[in-house]
């Protein structure tokens, strides 16, 4: 019999591996195990708060992915699995023997790890939004009627994380929407971080479009002069970003009082919305894929789990060193996997990887940021290649819409490439 392929979790990594399989090989049996038979896409979700889309807009079936390559698809909930036999387990009580599997669960957030937080405070006042559904609903009810020169307060997670600029690009869609409705509002994010990725690029967007005063560190190779050049503004800007050295690690929560206490303070805010810690998905921890870190360790040129034989793990689930957790990083390490699980199969020797991610992110509608980076296997680690990685500091007025406009066409071409 044909060998047959397991894939746990249909999101921007389960989808990828599967459709990669079946084009490196035809003949392989696929079955997707997924929770959901519509997938809410996270990447792009922000764009639901400030009403650039509309939730329906993040919904992705699986018709296609069945239709056009012949993937099996189970609606129902892994729920462990027995790695010496090979059989996969889920709620609704079906074993599932596989030769090989391919996990790709993503993430689950820590509320509790903020004191005062909890999961029911997320889906009924204090929304994270992280993972895409009823919370992107609520937070955008909430951005929506909030009172005139209310603040909108993000915190912003530990690293490593799910999207590296997320929260930032948040912060800049947000103070983008005031500026139109509630143009006395502000936006204050709150970090234990010092740095974060887009960094500079970023911060020169908040300079330009909210009046944001860059802090000094920051403004090197920023533009001084030419067509646009950084600013200095008088008054506090509509958006604010309070560093780990500024006293931005969030102690607890009073969601009563709608204050957040920080190292640097109280901050009353009228909207809250917390991007708490995060780890590896549930069933992960289940199927005995993490370590101490709370992330699966890999064989990176196969991303065969380090601790069970014949399952390898994707996407934000997995320890992938430098690269960062990201829909495009699970979609390239979907190839990778794919195709070592082909190989492997075959008894064919396994090929050198190489991995590639874009993240863009916007600092508004039509200002669109970005870092890209190759990566390689180099002494057995995931390291990015040098290189220019970042929309240039200087770049024109023109560059920066087209960068928009890359933004928008890769949320469409990517989706195609993981679901259709
Ligand atoms: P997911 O896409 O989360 O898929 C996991 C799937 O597994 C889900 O469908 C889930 O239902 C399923 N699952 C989990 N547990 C089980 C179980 N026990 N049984 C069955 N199924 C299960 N990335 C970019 O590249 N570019 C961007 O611009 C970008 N923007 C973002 C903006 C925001 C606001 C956020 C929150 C994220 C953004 N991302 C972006 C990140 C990107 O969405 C994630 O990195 C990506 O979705 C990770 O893919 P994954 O396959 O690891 O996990």
């Amino acid at each position: 019999a044909a060998p047959h392929v397991v894939v746990v979790g249909g999101g921007a990594g389960g989808a990828t591996a599967a459709k990669y399989l079946k084009l490196a090989d035809p003949g392989l049996r696929v079955t997707v195990i997924e929770k959901n038979p519509v997938y809410i896409r996270p990447y792009g979700s922000s764009e639901v708060l400030n009403d650039h889309i509309g939730m329906a807009d993040l919904e992705i079936g699986y018709d296609r992915l069945r239709d056009r390559y012949g993937i099996g698809f189970l609606f129902d909930t892994v729920t462990g699995v027995d790695p010496e036999q090979r059989i996969v387990r889920t709620a609704g009580g079906s074993r599932l023997a596989y030769d090989r599997m391919i996990v790709s669960p993503g993430i689950q957030l820590l509320y509790d790890r903020i004191d005062g937080y909890s999961e029911t405070l997320a889906e009924t006042r204090v929304p994270s939004a992280w993972i895409p559904g009823e919370q992107t609903r609520l937070l955008r009810d909430q951005l929506h009627a909030m009172r005139p020169g209310g603040t909108f307060l993000i915190v912003a997670p530990p690293n490593p994380y799910r999207c590296p600029p997320g929260p930032y690009e948040r912060g800049a869609l947000m103070a983008e929407w005031f500026q139109t409705h509630n143009p006395t509002a502000k936006v204050i994010i709150l970090d234990s971080k010092d740095r974060f990725v887009p960094g500079p690029s970023m911060l020169l967007g908040w300079n330009r479009l909210y009046g944001y005063n860059v802090p000094e560190r920051f403004r090197e190779g920023m533009p001084l002069d030419g067509d646009w050049p950084l600013r200095e503004h008088d008054g506090p800007g509509m958006i604010d970003w309070v560093p780990g050295y500024d006293g931005g690690r969030v102690l607890a929560l009073d969601a009563g009082a709608g204050v957040v206490e920080a190292e640097a303070g109280r901050f009353e805010a009228d909207v809250i919305n917390i991007v708490p810690p995060m780890v590896a998905g549930r069933v992960a921890f289940a199927m005995d894929l993490v370590d101490g870190s709370g992330y699966c360790p890999i064989d990176r040129r196969t991303h065969e789990s380090a601790r069970h034989p014949g399952i390898h793990v994707i996407g934000d689930a997995a320890q992938a060193d430098t690269m960062p957790k990201s829909g495009y990083s699970a979609n390239t390490q979907a190839k990778v996997a794919a195709r070592a699980v082909v190989d492997l199969l075959a008894g064919r020797e396994t090929q050198e990887p190489v991995w590639e991610n874009t993240c863009y992110a916007l600092a508004g509608q039509e200002y669109g940021l970005y870092v890209a980076d190759v990566f390689r296997l180099v002494d057995g680690r995931i390291q990015r290649m040098d290189g220019p990685r970042f929309l240039p500091l200087d770049a024109s007025r023109a560059q920066i819409r087209l960068g928009a406009l890359y933004q928008n066409h890769w949320m469409q071409t990517f989706t195609q490439d993981c679901f259709a």
